[in-house]
């Protein structure tokens, strides 16, 4: 039998991607996983339904018995079978994001033998979260270019607290390959992007407003959407053309004017676009696995703690060589020694 392992939740910033990356590379790899502590460092720590539901998904694709899938559970166990591809179906049951039950399940997928069809419904636009559009525009775009044959369709978008979205991921069985092309940028140009659900247009003319001063967009590179929805739902984000595509994110809340939203979106735009590194923040935190598992290199800026932690973990499975990170200033480069 393959030899098992311990992971610790409390690890780096303690969150729920050391969950999400250990059960993909479990079922990867084969090996049984205990892990405890789960998302000890959170306010609400143990799983959460959207952790639940990324526990149960691993399972149901690797014929895994599992022990501790309970909510509020901080212990869990993981024996994973060989992967199977085929149809499923992924629902949260709240509106906890839909895209990290994805990004649990699309690593094991590229073991699968077989096509796969995977319905996921939840929240599609979460905060803390990869957006459905930062995955379908941003994230997938790089898996194609490793060799990865994937479609993303959203069916129904879904904002927080309402959910209620819904998305399917089609894939062909695939063979990893080095990622390439993303070590500098080459910035074409970049656009906005603002959704509105159930809420007055107005708001868009405000955001739009703060986006043309501060990052001297005209109109015709800002594209407001109204879209359906179960609930209310504001999201703004600029997109970048270039050689790495990328995009920046911000959510409406609650109680914070939507003049503030737009102004840290084209915030989060300034910084990215001063920096230089084709990779952002989280787009480097999510190429961690597959360039792990493909090999190849990218560039960014300084790894958050978020991505730190996330290289650890993968380097438990995988081995301390797994992954290279070379800081040089400002910039971090990370690739897998040939
Ligand atoms: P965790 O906080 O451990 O549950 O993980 C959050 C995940 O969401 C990580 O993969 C982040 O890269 C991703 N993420 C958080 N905020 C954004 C954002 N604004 N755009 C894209 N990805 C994000």
């Amino acid at each position: 039998m393959t030899n098992a392992i311990h992971i610790d939740g409390r690890a780096g910033e303690g969150g729920g991607q050391i969950l999400r990356t250990s059960l993909a590379l479990a079922a990867l790899t084969g090996r049984p996983l205990r892990m405890d502590h789960i998302r000890a460092g959170r306010r609400k720590p143990g799983l959460l339904r959207q952790h639940l539901t990324a526990l149960r998904a691993a399972a149901s694709l690797t014929g895994a018995e599992i022990e501790g899938a309970e909510l509020g559970s901080g212990a869990i166990r993981f024996r994973p079978g060989p992967v199977r591809g085929g149809e499923h179906t992924f629902a949260i049951g709240s509106a906890g994001s839909a895209l990290l039950v994805f990004q649990t399940v699309l690593p094991i997928l590229l073991r699968a033998p077989e096509a796969s069809v995977i319905h996921f419904t939840g929240g599609t636009h979460n905060p803390w979260a990869p957006t459905f559009d930062f995955v379908a525009e941003v994230f997938a775009p790089m898996l194609r270019r490793m060799g990865v044959d994937l479609e993303l369709t959203l069916e129904r978008h879904g904002f927080y607290p309402a959910g209620g979205g819904a998305f399917t991921l089609r894939m062909e069985p695939a063979t990893l390959g080095p990622l390439t092309g993303a070590e500098e940028q080459d910035l074409q140009g970049m656009d906005a992007e603002i959704l509105v659900a159930n809420l007055p247009f107005r708001i868009v003319q405000r955001e739009s407003a703060v986006l043309r001063a501060r990052l001297g967009l005209d109109d015709r590179d800002i594209h407001p959407r109204k879209v359906a929805s179960a609930g209310p739902g504001n999201v703004v984000s600029v997109r970048f053309r270039g050689a790495v595509p990328e995009r920046v994110t911000s959510f409406a809340r609650k109680g914070v004017a939507a003049e503030k939203v737009a102004e840290d979106c084209a915030r989060q735009a300034q910084r990215y676009r001063a920096h230089g590194a084709p990779v952002g923040e989280y787009l480097a935190d999510q190429l961690l696995l597959p360039v792990a598992l493909g090999g190849g290199r990218f560039t960014t800026g300084p790894l958050s703690s978020h991505g730190r932690t996330n290289v650890e973990t993968i380097r438990a499975f995988l081995g301390s060589d797994a992954l290279q990170v070379a800081v040089d200033g400002e910039r971090t480069v990370v690739s897998r020694p040939d």
